[in-house]
C-alpha cells in the first residue's frame, strides 16, 4: 500500500458560549482537517484544532496547512504509510517543529492502519487499559452564578463531575473571589481544579497558594509562563496542591527537564502539542518513570480528534486526573460521526477501526472555510 494523496480543509466552527481564556476569548475553533488517500482505496483522517490564531503556541490553522501542503505531504506521497516511525523521523528530519501539523498527519497515519487491520486505534497503542475516562469540564465563562448553574446542569445530566476553572484572564483577586464561589457551591458534590493558562507571575501564585488552597482544588495547573520552570518549581515546593505542567510541556525532551528541575507533580498530556500520539507515549512514558501521574487535555477537538485522544487514553494506563475530552459537547457543529458517548461522567472511548469515526460531509461543506 502507498500513499496516493493528502488533502488539507481548514474548518472555522463555533462554540456554544464564549470561552475566556488567560490567553484569549474563544468564539470559533479554527481546525485543519487532514486526509490522507492510499493506492487501494483507503483512507486516514486526521485532524489539527487550534484556539483562534497562533495563540496558543506558535502554530495557527494557516501555518499548520501550509506546513502539511507545502513542506509535509510531498515527502510522504508515495511511501509504505505503515511505516509510521519511519515517517515520523523522515517528517522530523525535514521540519523543524510545526508538531500540531505533524500530529495531524501521524493521526491519519494511525487511523488508516486501524482500518487496514480492522482493528481499533488503541489496539495500536497497547490495547484497551480502560473503556472509559472520567470528564473534567472546563468552566471558562467568567461569571460566578453562570459557571455554577453550568456546573449544576452537567452534574444533574451526569455529564461530568470534574471541573476545570479557567482563571488568569480577569484580575487575580476578582478571579480567586469567583473560584471561591463555585468552589463552596459544589463542595462534597465535585472535583474542583484550576487552570492559569500562564496568566500570573510567580509572586502573584505565591501570594494567592493560600486562597487556592482553602478552594480545596486538586491540580493548579500552569500557573506563570511556560519558560518560568524555576518558579514552577518554587511554587510546587511551595504548596501541598499538585502543580501540573501544560504549556511547559510539549516534547518528551521537555518531559525530562521538567522532571530533572522538580517543575511539576503532574503533566497535562495533548496529542498535538507533542507531535502525536508516539511523542505522547514517550511523555507518558518518562512520567511513569518519574513517578507522576497524567492528564489528558485537549484543544477542543471535534468528534474526530476527539476520538484520537481518547484512544490514547485508552491504552495508557498512568493518564489517571481524567481527561477534558468536552469538545464535542462546546462546539455548536462538528463534522464528525457517530456521536461520542457521555455518561456517568465519562468519555467512553469510540471502538475503531481506527479512530471509528467517519466525516459527514455535509457538515464538513457547511464549515469549510471559503478559501480553506
Ligand atoms: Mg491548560
Amino acid at each position: 500500500m502507498r500513499i496516493r494523496q493528502i488533502e488539507t480543509l481548514r474548518l472555522d466552527v463555533p462554540v456554544r458560549r464564549p470561552h475566556h481564556l488567560a490567553l484569549t476569548t474563544i468564539r470559533e475553533q479554527h481546525f485543519v482537517l487532514v486526509r490522507l488517500q492510499t493506492d487501494e482505496g483507503l483512507e486516514g483522517l486526521g485532524e489539527a484544532a487550534t484556539l483562534g490564531g497562533p495563540t496558543w503556541n506558535e502554530e495557527s490553522a494557516e501555518s499548520i496547512q501550509a506546513a502539511i501542503d507545502r513542506y509535509l505531504a510531498p515527502y510522504l506521497v508515495g511511501e509504505d504509510p505503515s511505516r509510521i516511525e519511519y515517517l515520523l523521523r523522515r517528517m522530523d528530519a525535514l521540519v523543524r517543529g510545526n508538531l500540531f501539523a505533524k500530529a495531524a498527519l501521524e493521526m491519519a497515519l494511525y487511523d488508516l492502519r486501524g482500518k487496514a487491520l480492522g482493528v481499533p486505534a488503541y489496539d495500536l497503542l497497547g490495547g484497551l487499559y480502560r473503556e472509559a475516562i472520567p470528564l473534567s469540564w472546563s468552566l471558562a465563562s467568567g461569571d460566578a452564578d453562570a459557571e455554577i448553574a453550568e456546573a449544576e446542569e452537567l452534574l444533574g445530566r451526569g455529564l461530568a463531575r470534574i471541573f476545570k476553572v479557567k482563571i488568569g484572564a480577569a484580575e487575580p483577586a476578582a478571579d480567586v473571589a469567583r473560584l471561591e464561589r463555585i468552589a463552596a457551591a459544589l463542595r462534597g458534590r465535585a472535583v474542583v481544579r484550576v487552570d492559569v493558562n500562564q496568566g500570573w507571575d510567580e509572586p502573584t501564585t505565591l501570594r494567592w497558594l493560600p486562597a487556592l488552597e482553602a478552594c480545596e482544588i486538586d491540580l493548579l495547573e500552569q500557573p506563570v509562563p511556560r519558560w518560568n520552570l524555576d518558579g514552577m518549581a518554587r511554587i510546587a515546593a511551595a504548596t501541598r496542591v499538585p502543580v501540573m505542567a501544560d504549556e511547559s510541556l510539549c516534547t518528551p525532551q521537555d518531559a525530562v527537564t521538567l522532571v530533572t528541575r522538580a517543575a511539576a507533580d503532574a503533566f497535562a498530556l495533548k496529542l498535538t502539542k507533542a507531535g502525536g500520539f508516539s511523542a505522547s507515549k514517550k511523555v507518558a512514558a518518562v512520567a511513569e518513570g518519574a513517578g507522576l501521574p497524567c492528564y489528558m487535555g485537549c484543544m477542543i477537538e471535534t468528534t474526530l480528534g476527539t476520538a484520537a485522544y481518547a484512544h490514547f487514553v485508552a491504552a495508557t494506563p498512568n493518564v489517571t486526573l481524567g481527561c477534558e475530552l468536552f469538545g464535542p459537547l462546546l462546539l455548536a457543529g462538528d463534522v464528525g460521526r457517530p456521536p461520542i458517548r457521555y455518561a456517568d461522567g465519562q468519555v467512553w472511548v469510540p471502538r475503531g477501526p481506527g479512530l471509528g469515526v467517519e466525516l459527514d460531509e455535509e457538515q464538513v461543506a457547511r464549515y469549510r472555510r471559503p478559501s480553506g
